[in-house]
């Protein structure tokens, strides 16, 4: 097979797909005058709104600074206690940590790779304040038996939702279901921007006013500063780019699913490589088309693909929970560090074409069928 160059994502079909809408957004800013917040990023943020159906969307400088300022307006702080899963980017667990709370992990559901919530009751203690569940890869986590847990304990529920723009739980959009839900649009996330950007959305007028202050260092009104907040406001330009992007979030995500059921059409029934599960009340929006290579074999069989010109990526290869700065033990999660050790993501984006997607699969047919043992 002759070499290709497939990145795991490239976002230049898109920019090339959008170049005029995106190009009259620039200049539609640069004209204005307008740079931080203003009538763009309230545009973005009403639209953004009306696309989840929720009642509140606060443009953020990023998704970690969403998490950081979802958590405090929901009132979690120093010697509180978040559930989360471990299976994740360090953000999530960093965010609780920067309150000043501490992140209880708790193991993943080895099929859909979200946070098992058989598992929770059993860490709750006197001082758990809050669950963040990631819906990880695109995909929901199960939010019905976390919202029972939660109601039961008097628990937060803030979604990790940045890799899950308009995906979707029995119906409802993600990020809409808990008491908040954090977005990034990191320029890979499946809504991604021009640089970094985030939201928080909630039905809470009260979380939605601090996260208003937080944003702009704890002031409602300007000079007026009543708490320790942050510089985290969205950028104009990062609005108009991103509002050009909302109006096509449907196709992208619809492409996705059609390019992870090409996939998964041609992966199924293969030993050693299983395919991502779809669980029956989550509309999957594929950030990342995520396998499973049992066996050992996962590095072996990446390093075969990148010489065919093949880009993949491993999410994430360290679990949270074993990071250096958490620095605990592998059994702390087993499943997780199980499939820190087994999963590989392969090429997704809206565009990838016909021949691409061959090429990628043809590739992985070879590594696995004539290079083993
Ligand atoms: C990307 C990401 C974040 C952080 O978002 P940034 O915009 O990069 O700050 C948080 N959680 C998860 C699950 C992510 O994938």
């Amino acid at each position: 097979m002759s070499k290709i160059n497939v990145p795991i994502y490239d976002p230049k079909p898109e920019v090339e797909a959008l170049r005029d809408e995106i190009e009259a957004a620039i200049k539609r800013v640069v004209d204005s005058g307008r740079f931080i917040l203003g009538p763009e990023v309230e545009a973005f943020e009403e639209e953004v709104a009306d696309y989840l159906g929720v009642k509140h969307a606060v443009g953020l400088n990023s998704g970690t600074d969403a998490l950081i300022i979802g958590l405090r307006a929901l009132g979690v702080g120093p010697g509180d206690e978040v559930i989360t899963t471990p299976f994740t980017f360090f953000a999530t667990a960093e965010a609780i940590s920067l309150v000043g709370a501490k992140p209880v992990f708790v193991d993943i559901d080895p099929r859909t790779f979200n946070i098992d919530p058989a598992l929770i009751p059993a860490a709750i203690t006197e001082r758990t304040k809050a669950i963040v569940p990631v819906h990880l890869y695109g995909q929901a986590a199960d939010m019905d038996p976390i919202l029972a847990i939660a109601k039961k304990h008097g628990l937060e529920v803030l979604e990790d939702t940045a890799q899950a723009f308009g995906g979707e739980y029995k119906g409802k959009k993600l990020g809409t279901i808990g008491d908040a839900g954090a977005f990034s649009f990191f320029p890979t996330k499946n809504l991604g921007g021009f640089g970094d950007g985030g939201l928080l959305a909630t039905n809470n007028n009260g979380v939605a006013e601090m996260a208003r202050m937080l944003r702009a260092h704890g002031a409602k009104k300007k000079y007026q500063n009543q708490l320790l907040g942050y510089n985290s406001r969205l950028d104009a330009l990062q609005a108009a780019l991103l509002r050009v992007k909302l109006r096509h979030i449907d196709e992208f995500n619809e492409a996705r699913r059609r390019i992870a059921a090409f996939y998964t059409q041609h992966l199924t029934g293969l030993d050693g490589i299983t395919p991502p599960y779809e669980a029956p009340y989550a509309k999957h929006v594929y950030h990342q088309y995520t396998v499973r290579i049992s066996d050992g074999r996962r590095d072996e069989l990446a390093h075969g693909l990148a010489q065919k010109g093949i880009g993949t990526m491993i999410y994430y290869p360290i679990p949270v929970h074993q990071l250096p700065y958490y620095n605990l033990p592998p059994e702390t999660a087993q499943q997780t560090a199980k499939a820190a050790n087994e999963v590989l993501s392969l090429p997704m984006g809206p565009y990838i074409t016909a021949d691409i997607l061959r090429s990628v699969v043809d590739g992985l047919l070879a590594n696995i069928l004539y290079e083993s043992n």
